[in-house]
């Protein structure tokens, strides 16, 4: 992060045309995928994310296994198209970090103990990236898993604040991103308000992250409503499309 171009022209707004607390448009879609027990696709800004979820089943290999609860595996990974430079195809630290911290967000939400010896396996696909990558794959993620059918307490909205041209701003696109001075990606349980993913690039002040991390929470609350959304219409039973037996039954 270096601060060597504007991100904020005098009229207040950033490159994109957004307002510091605005969001880049999100677009949700629950059951995507026929294969999977659960999928959702998401696209984010200039993101895109295709999620799938198997499980839950058995644990493989078996010394994975936890005899009192489910394992979460996740598996990021970005297309080697995703971005305007090749990403190299295959794990690396960065993908197996999100990878490891996107599991263990889910891990707080999802029931895990009524599916000892199991594995819920979920593969978060970046087909175009644009930064915040990883909220998209979380929030999407959180989706594919309702869409499977786990038993959950609640899913896991994320957004990331962070700090452009000495301004807190939200959710950062790639430039702002590259330039700016810090950046804060956080899960949120929206219905509790527990935290379940928080990292920091960057320098923020004590005042700074608060303003921040408030911002993010907010932004996170709107993204549930959302995921809520493209579930409802996913699973919406549509009476009107019924002949009368069918409605009866
Ligand atoms: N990026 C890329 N190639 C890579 C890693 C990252 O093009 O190998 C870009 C991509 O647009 C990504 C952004 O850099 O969204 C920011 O990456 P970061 O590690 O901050 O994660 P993210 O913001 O996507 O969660």
């Amino acid at each position: 992060m270096t601060d060597n171009i504007k991100l904020i022209g005098k009229d207040g707004l950033r490159l994109d045309g957004r307002k510091a607390d605005e969001l880049r448009p999100i677009k949700i879609q629950a059951g995507v995928l026929d294969n999977a027990d659960g999928s959702a696709y998401l696209e984010w800004g200039n993101n895109k994310v295709l999620v799938a979820v198997y499980g839950p089943r058995e644990a493989q290999p078996k010394y994975l296994q936890n005899p009192a609860k489910a394992i979460v595996q996740v598996t990021y990974n970005m297309a080697a198209f995703s971005s305007d430079e090749r990403v190299r195809p295959g794990p690396n630290r960065r993908a197996t970090e999100i990878s490891k911290i996107t599991a263990e967000a889910l891990e707080n939400v999802i029931l895990t103990n009524q599916f000892p010896r199991a594995s819920i396996d979920v593969y978060i696909e970046v087909i175009e990236a644009d930064a915040g990558t990883r909220c998209a794959g979380l929030t999407a993620a959180s989706v594919a898993v309702a869409d499977a059918g786990i038993p959950m307490m609640n899913m896991v909205s994320s957004c990331a604040a962070g700090k452009i041209d000495g301004q807190i701003v939200l959710d950062l696109g790639k430039k702002e991103d590259n330039f700016g001075q810090a950046d804060l990606p956080i899960g949120l349980v929206a219905r509790t308000g527990e935290i379940v993913l928080l990292q920091m690039d960057g320098h923020l002040t004590q005042d700074e992250f608060k303003t921040a991390l408030k911002m993010a929470m907010e932004a996170c609350k709107h993204i549930h409503g959302l995921q809520q959304e493209a579930l409802r219409s996913r699973y919406a039973v549509n009476f009107a499309d019924m002949d009368d037996g069918e409605a009866e039954q």
